[in-house]
């Protein structure tokens, strides 16, 4: 089949539901890949925003995923299985304080599902139906999931849980507030308790966040300060607190989890992506205690494809290769040296508003003027677009966020000499967007 007929098949018979590329990887190493024209790329995106944490077909996982698929290649989920027991605990030893080692697992194969199922329990097990989220976040694409994601062009036409809500963000570069970090005393923090007390029918089973939000634009909360006010709010009103870092996960920013870097203690953290590193693999993690022990067996909640071996086994071996490798080491490192030259870079170029992190999980949000702070957001589409022409593929927050972030994430084996490419793309086209070329 040639390549044009390879596209136009595709456009007869798939579904396309988020935009469309005819870019067709045949190859992919660490963290670069090749089309089926012969064109090379760095990935810095890690393919759907960080699912290549441990890089491009990494020869350990290659072999453990098959290694069993020569031997068992689906198993009952009521069974048990090897590679699922090897990977719970994997995960269970490095996963973010309290449920460190003290925690039990339900797999699933994404992180809709994995958040679905984290909501699940929290209603069944709280006896409670509300719950809330932040503005521009992103926990999946279920019916459900729709009303507690970041803006309204995600319900539209579509029915919205009743009792789902949402609070600003902490989102310091735009402060809903018109405060500023540390004046500010966490307005946005406490907007929890606020929603809780006056805008629910006290009936709130949990609080849903990514640590840092990945898909409205790489948001950071500015200090583990605010996230002590969550933990201490939810507390209080018998919420439970849940971390979505299903792309923040597995080494990211620098530590294994962005939990850890804001010491953030959920009761629940939900992980996918980097978990399976290309096969699908999410896990919901929740602390033991919470667990009733009726839970355990009996049968409340049922995914066909959850855990399988075969899932199991990249995840184990994808969880192998971060600890063997040290990758969050890499991830601080390189996103350190990355993140000082684009800072370098935002005192030359008038479009950087902003430089966010930590580690590979940089932000660089573009406006059309530094003081107004307007969103340059076709400016934005030209530089993602112009460097995918030149061979490197970011991310873009197109119409998750605001819609002006150029978004930084390679798989956490990337080299220096690949960011050092990658940023002098960035440059280049940030250059000849400014000039108007
Ligand atoms: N949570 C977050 C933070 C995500 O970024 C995503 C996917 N982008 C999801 C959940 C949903 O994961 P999936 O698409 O695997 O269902």
């Amino acid at each position: 089949m040639s390549v044009e007929e390879l596209i136009k098949e595709d456009k007869k018979y798939v579904l396309h539901g988020w935009g469309y590329s005819d870019i067709t990887i045949v190859e992919a190493k660490g963290a670069a890949f090749k089309d089926i024209k012969g064109k090379e790329y760095l990935d810095f995106l890690s393919q759907t925003a960080g699912v290549l944490g441990i890089g491009h077909t990494h020869p350990k996982y290659v072999k453990a995923v098959k290694d069993v698929l020569e031997k068992v290649s689906h198993t009952l989920t009521m069974f048990t299985n090897v590679p699922r027991v090897e990977c719970a605990k994997k995960l269970a030893s490095i996963a973010p304080e309290p449920l460190k080692n003290n925690c039990k697992m339900y797999f699933s194969c994404g992180g809709s599902e994995a958040n679905e199922t984290a909501l699940k329990f929290a209603m069944i097990t709280k006896k409670k139906k509300e719950v809330i989220s932040v503005y521009y976040a992103y926990h999946g694409g279920t019916l459900a999931l729709s009303g507690l994601l970041g803006q309204s062009w995600h319900r539209e036409g579509l029915v919205r849980f009743p009792g789902f809500y949402q609070i600003p963000n902490a989102y310091c570069y735009r402060c809903y507030f018109g405060k500023e970090y540390p004046e500010c005393d966490f307005e946005c923090a406490r907007m929890l308790e606020w929603q809780i007390k006056c805008g629910s029918a006290k009936d709130v089973a949990a609080f849903i966040l990514e640590p840092i939000q990945g898909n409205g634009g790489h948001m950071t909360p500015p200090s583990p300060e605010y996230f002590k006010i969550i933990r201490e709010t939810c507390d209080k009103y018998d919420v439970l607190f849940i971390a979505d870092e299903v792309q923040t996960g597995m080494g990211r920013t620098g530590k294994i989890w962005a939990c850890d870097y804001f010491n953030a203690k959920p009761d629940i953290m939900t992980t996918a992506k980097a978990l399976g590193g290309g096969m699908p693999l999410s896990a919901t993690v929740i602390r033991a205690d919470l667990v009733p022990e009726e839970l355990t067996t009996a049968q409340w909640h049922i995914f066909t494809m959850g855990g399988g071996p075969l899932e199991c086994a990249a995840g184990a071996a994808a969880i192998d290769v971060l600890l063997e490798e040290r990758l969050w080491e890499n991830a601080a490192k390189q996103g350190d040296r990355m993140t000082k030259r684009l800072k370098d870079m935002q005192k030359e170029h008038k479009l950087i508003g902003e430089v966010r992190g930590p580690g590979l999980f940089i932000g660089v949000e573009l406006v059309k003027d530094k003081k107004t702070k307007e969103p340059a957001t076709d400016e934005a589409t030209q530089v993602f677009m112009k460097c995918l022409e030149k061979g490197v593929l970011f991310g873009l927050s197109n119409k998750a966020g605001v819609g002006n972030v150029i978004k930084i994430k390679p798989p956490l084996v990337v080299t220096s000499e690949q960011c050092d490419k990658a940023i002098d793309i960035l440059d280049e086209a940030l250059t000849e967007v400014e000039k108007g070329k």
